[in-house]
């Protein structure tokens, strides 16, 4: 028994830490295997555009003093990316680092938060670490014609009380992959009223190519409680440097820049970020091959005779007909590493990242030795 679990602040003595993608270097060390698969956390299989990675050795020689805590450059650079004035973006060490941000200028108990079901991780662990509450709304169903176990935005509409603040939503959403249009958000956004913030998750936006999709940067200039968050880590492929930033009104970006600690992101993080921007050719191909590969992998999972759901993401998630983490094991023991969704409510799928041809074969390769076996 942990004695401190009695000392440390109620919200954190209810968490489950979250469970991030299994370490290539991990599944290497326990079974002794030399060629491992990782699609479990979907990273960019091309990696980082080459013009960041020079940028990033050349900042080295800096590394002695502080970062810019401003992100001068990158805000900057970010502003003339975005048409956005560059003091409506926020940087953090990653997305993540701003979802936490979010609940510290703006959750505390006696308040709440409403995210859906088969959301991210992250908004109920940040909002139950602050001692709010949090509110969880029902998705869409399984057998829903285009967005199975996607967010129902009337539901989380419906779920948001008076003491709500903050609504949380990916779009689109990991891990089942769906999105929501232009006329749900506008919906949503105008029942959720002036006094809660609206956090719209954009960590996949350079994949989706829907023409329904929401401009949500327009919807700043309109909307002073929307908050808009992007990243670096996925299809920039900076992962490991962790960049990601929030577009927000000037009142919002005020409040979240308080609690920010100030030296993040890290000075070889903004340097590769800025010049990640600059690479469009680089981002083209990302999406280019995620396209391609990303049905690739569905026609090959459904060959297998697997349900999977539609994404507009870079991985593919799918109902393997059994317990998903046994499958998830069944997998390490063949050297891929892809992701169980117990966690997410979701205990029969698991959600592969979309890799390079010979990896997404050798993930079907083996997927297809599992059910057999
Ligand atoms: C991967 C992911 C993020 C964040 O990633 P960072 O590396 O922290 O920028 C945020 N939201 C969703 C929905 C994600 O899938």
């Amino acid at each position: 028994m942990n004695r401190f679990l009695d000392l440390c602040v109620p919200g954190v003595r209810a968490l489950e830490p979250y469970e991030p993608g299994k370490p290539i270097g991990e599944l290497q060390r326990e079974l002794g295997l030399d060629d491992v698969v990782k699609l479990a956390s979907n990273e960019n299989p091309l990696g980082p555009s080459p013009k960041a990675l020079e940028a990033m050795r050349g900042a080295t020689g800096g590394v002695s003093l502080y970062p810019d805590g401003n992100g001068f450059e990158l805000k900057r650079r970010l502003g003339e990316h975005l048409g956005l004035d560059p003091g409506r973006v926020t940087l953090g060490s990653g997305s993540d680092h701003i979802i936490d941000l979010v609940a510290r200028a703006f959750l505390c108990p006696g308040r709440s938060a409403v995210m859906s079901r088969h959301g991210f991780a992250i908004y109920a662990i940040v909002t139950r670490a602050s001692g709010a509450e949090l509110r969880v709304a029902d998705a869409l169903p399984a057998d829903h014609p285009s967005m199975p176990y996607g967010h129902d935005l009337e539901a989380v509409a419906g779920a948001i009380a008076p003491d709500t603040r903050v609504v949380f939503l990916a779009n689109p959403n990991n891990p089942t992959g769906t999105w929501f249009d232009r006329h749900a958000l506008d919906s949503l956004l105008e029942a959720a009223g002036r006094d809660v913030l609206v956090v719209v998750d954009e960590a996949y936006h350079e994949y989706v190519d829907e023409p329904g999709y929401p401009d949500s940067r327009a919807l700043l200039d309109t909307h002073d409680n929307l908050v808009v968050l992007r990243t670096f880590s996925k299809a920039y492929g900076l992962a490991g440097l962790r960049v990601g930033y929030a577009m927000a009104s000037p009142g919002v970006t005020d409040l979240v820049n308080r609690v920010r600690l100030p030296f993040n992101p890290n000075s070889l993080a903004q340097a590769a970020a800025t010049a990640a921007l600059d690479d469009a050719g680089h981002l083209e191909a990302t999406v280019s091959l995620n396209r391609e590969e990303r049905e690739r992998l569905d026609a090959g999972l459904r060959a297998l005779g697997l349900r999977t759901l539609p994404s507009v993401c870079n991985f593919v998630t799918v109902d393997v007909g059994r317990p998903g983490r046994e499958m998830f094991e069944a997998l390490l023991e063949r050297g891929v590493i892809v992701r169980p969704l117990d966690a997410y409510d979701l205990p029969r799928h698991v959600r592969i990242s979309v890799g390079l041809p010979p990896e997404n074969a050798r993930v079907l390769a083996a997927l297809g030795e599992a059910l057999a076996g």
